[in-house]
């Protein structure tokens, strides 16, 4: 491993050598066959490891580009969009669709929680073009139950839009997978490179089934880079130019999928769920809570609450020190809680420095902790994975 730091934050994502060294490929013309190549081969794992029978979406961009991707190629202007939330990301979407005339109503759980599925279904009754699913929430560290919403979206008539960007390619995302009916499925996935996928930050990707691309024949697309329509013929075949892809980061997201699709979606989930398992279960030994209960919290990352007397700043500046680095909690959690990340290439070895740490930063902080227990507590968890 090159890096210097463990990169514990809810993305980016520790960085491995093969993605490092691909991202260091000879930067070659967009349109150069070799290159080419790379972008289809890209593209096509990233159909395999969705499952979609639609389109997929590789551009330069930030997670929060593939979520405008996602809604202004399936919701038009004065269409209605309804927003699912489990926190900060999830909320995003309301001034993103407004932003575009788009109605927006919003059912927001209290943070920690999921929203109540009768609020859904009475919310649903009124009809909307598409329902936006955060699939992990990553302020609160709460996942959405797929397996209960998407069956009741789906029945009202309107799309189901699944923000990926902590999820992807470590939770079940299987866009042909039915879910109790066989036109019950995901619609659209939107992810980004830095997260569970581990590439460094650059890249938005969506996908967009059939049924989603039919709902979108008849739209007015108010955008001009995010208009897949203007994108279709690079995706096709990417020798096509619309505007330059980052050509390295493609490099380096091949990889990465390699990577994915060698590990395989399903262990991935069991590694991902056993990871966060073991985590909460070796930082409760230390009195250190999770916001979200263990069923409904996420398996990529965590928003720990600090017990009694841990102040925030000296507490991640005593692992910055010792080089590892976690993300402070966001709006009215500031300061009470710290946000780890748990997914991608991270491995059991860092999880294991991390426990650790965290205890030798709590001691310093004056808690008494039994480091050694809580790391057999981890250990116990992960080798359910093996
Ligand atoms: C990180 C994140 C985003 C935003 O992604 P950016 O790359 O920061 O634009 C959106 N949704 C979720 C769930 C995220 O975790």
């Amino acid at each position: 491993m090159r890096n210097k730091e463990m990169l514990l934050v809810p993305g980016p994502t520790p960085v491995v050598d093969e993605i490092y060294d691909a991202l260091a490929s000879e930067t070659r013309g967009h349109t150069d066959p070799r290159f080419v190549e790379v972008y289809k081969h890209a593209l096509q794992q990233t159909r395999t490891m969705l499952q979609t029978d639609g389109e997929v979406y590789v551009v330069a961009g930030s997670g929060t580009l593939a979520m405008e991707m996602a809604i202004v190629n399936t919701v038009g202007e004065g269409e209605r969009l309804l927003v699912i939330s489990h926190g900060y990301f999830g909320d995003r979407f309301t001034p993103l669709a407004k932003a575009f005339g788009i109605e927006v109503d919003i059912l927001q759980s209290e943070w920690g929680k999921r929203v109540d599925l009768e609020l859904v279904k009475e919310k649903l009754a009124t009809g909307y073009k598409a329902v936006t699913v955060t699939h992990a929430d990553t302020s609160t560290g709460v996942a959405s139950d797929l397996d209960a919403l998407i069956p009741l979206i789906k029945e009202s008539g309107a799309l189901v839009i699944v923000d990926g960007v902590v999820a992807t390619a470590a939770m079940d995302e299987n866009m042909s997978k039915e879910y109790g009916h066989p036109d019950y499925k995901i619609d659209v996935v939107l992810t980004g490179s830095q997260k569970a996928i581990g590439v460094p930050p650059g890249l938005a990707i969506v996908a967009f089934s059939k049924a989603a691309l039919k709902a979108s024949e008849s739209l007015t697309v108010r955008a001009y880079y995010c208009d897949i329509n203007n994108w279709r013929p690079v995706m096709e075949n990417p020798s096509n130019y619309f505007a330059t892809p980052p050509v390295n980061l493609i490099y380096a997201y091949d990889e990465a999928m390699k990577i994915v699709l060698n590990e395989g979606m399903v262990n991935r989930e069991a590694r991902h769920i056993a990871y966060g398992k073991a985590i909460r279960a070796a930082l409760a030994t230390y009195g250190m809570a999770a916001l979200a209960s263990e069923e409904v919290a996420a398996p990529t990352l965590s928003c720990i609450l600090y017990p009694a007397g841990v102040e925030d700043a000296a507490f991640r500046a005593a692992l910055a020190e010792r080089g590892m680095i976690v993300a402070g909690a966001l709006a009215h959690l500031a300061g009470k809680a710290f946000r780890i990340g748990h997914m991608g290439n991270t491995t059991p070895e860092m999880l294991e420095r991390a426990v650790e740490l965290i205890g030798e930063a709590l001691q310093q902080q004056h808690v008494t902790v039994d480091v050694q227990r809580a790391v057999e507590v981890l250990k116990a968890q992960l080798n359910v994975m093996v």
